[in-house]
């Protein structure tokens, strides 16, 4: 569970000070699939970022699993990324001079699992994406969706309690954006992992369990979503 309570992120720019969150509170529960929506400049990233512990909060809490997040100090943060986190990033930074399994496999070795062990591991997210055939593809070798599935599968394939993504189909069109989004739900859902993603587009936000409206770094709105999770559903879903 994620809990954010009377967060502030303030920047200052020159003389002006930046409220890119001006007191934002909510709740993610465990293993749901969270959207965090809002237009351009609302203050999604910056969010995200302090979720992850990758920025500090101006002021406000942030509790992971009965942790604070805002108290850790850098090396306390890079242990708690390491063990609970993974993260999906619009650009999918794919190590050019890697095939699609060695990618998946680089976070597993950093976390010291053995290389027949990792190896295993990635061949097997590797197919959950259903990459099979492009296992041996440099990243430049591959098309942006099926880079998109190397980052998630990259993501997943240390069994994080909680995946963070930020804008994850961003360059994607629209038939692969369902199709991924499609496939990462049921992922979590089947490894009780909790997803939170960020998007400006209401649409794609759709795909969630719970969308939490963001305007001008303060949280306006939040919508629940009922979604079967059939392979009918995923197909259904209404076109754009
Ligand atoms: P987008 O959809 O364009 O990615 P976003 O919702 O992710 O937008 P943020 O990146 O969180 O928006 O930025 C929120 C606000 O904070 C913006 O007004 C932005 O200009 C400002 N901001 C973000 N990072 C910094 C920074 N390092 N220094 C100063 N201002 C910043
Ligand atoms: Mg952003």
């Amino acid at each position: 569970m994620i809990q954010v309570k009377n967060l502030y992120k303030v920047y200052k720019v020159g003389d002006t000070r930046v409220y890119a969150l001006g007191g934002v509170d909510f709740t993610i529960y465990k293993g749901e699939f969270c959207a965090i929506v809002g237009p351009s400049g609302s203050g999604k990233s910056t969010l995200l970022n302090m979720m992850a512990g990758l920025e500090k909060p101006s002021k406000g809490e942030i509790t992971i699993a009965g942790k604070h997040i805002e108290k850790l100090t850098e090396n306390q943060l890079v242990a708690f990324r390491r063990k609970h986190v993974g993260f999906i990033f619009q650009s999918y930074n794919l190590l050019q001079t890697m095939n699609a399994v060695e990618n998946v496999a680089l976070p597993l070795s950093f976390r010291g699992v053995p290389r027949k062990k990792r190896n295993e591991t990635a061949v097997k997210y590797i197919k959950l994406v259903g990459l099979e055939k492009q296992m041996k593809h440099m990243a430049n070798e591959m098309s942006g969706g099926q880079q998109q599935r190397v980052g998630i599968a990259r993501a997943l394939a240390v069994d994080p309690q909680i995946i963070f993504a930020d804008e994850p189909t961003g360059n994607l069109d629209s038939k692969t954006t369902k199709e991924i989004l499609g496939l990462m739900r049921k992922i979590v859902r089947e490894q009780n992992q909790t997803l939170v993603m960020v998007t400006h587009d209401n649409y794609i936000a759709g795909f969630a369990d719970r969308q939490l409206h963001i305007v001008d770094g303060k949280i306006f709105k939040i919508e629940e979503q009922h979604h079967d999770d059939t392979e009918e559903d995923t197909e259904n879903e209404e076109e754009r």
